[in-house]
């Protein structure tokens, strides 16, 4: 959803509550799509605080399908957003790439959506606290069954280890 800001900039005193609203379906970043599961309307107050300085304020939450870093099977994560911001049109320097949202006088709320919930993003998430993980020979969810599959070469620091007594039985 994009918010003209002309009125804001413009009339002093002005303020005004939009009922705001998400367009995007997914949250794209380096490749990865995480899409949105849910989300609401919610009430942005925009206000003009001063000459050509504006300020907006809204609380949302959405909620984001992320992979379990193990499994990959997908996880409801929630994110709560609290934006409180005021910008001077009149110094605005976006030459650092901040303010990506503002597009001459028009707030692009996805964008600002978007650069809000990427630091909140969790590193790593599990389905939950024991997940067993994909068995690494066949890929099979270990959480729903148990393959079979010797896993113990599977993992080179094993290996090593075992080559190790090998040898050591050889002697
Ligand atoms: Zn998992
Ligand atoms: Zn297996």
């Amino acid at each position: 959803m994009k918010i003209q800001l002309s009125k804001f900039i413009s009339a002093m005193n002005y303020t005004e509550t939009v009922e705001a609203s998400i367009d995007m379906e997914e949250i794209k970043l380096r490749g990865v799509s995480y899409p949105i599961r849910k989300k609401e309307t919610f009430p942005l107050v925009l206000k003009n605080t001063g000459k050509n300085t504006v300020s907006w304020e809204f609380q949302t939450e959405i909620t984001l399908g992320i992979p379990c870093d193990r499994c990959l099977n997908e996880v409801s994560y929630a994110v709560i957003l609290n934006v409180m911001e005021e910008v001077d049109f009149e110094h605005l320097d976006k030459t650092d790439g901040e303010f990506s949202y503002l597009d001459d006088k028009s707030l692009d709320l996805d964008v600002l959506i978007f650069d809000e919930v990427v630091p909140k993003l969790p590193s790593k998430l599990l389905c939950r606290e024991d997940c067993k993980g994909l068995c690494p020979v066949c890929g099979t969810n270990l959480n729903e069954k148990e393959c079979g599959c010797d896993r113990t070469v599977a993992d080179p620091r094993m290996a090593a280890i075992q080559d190790i007594f090998k040898n050591f039985k050889e002697v």
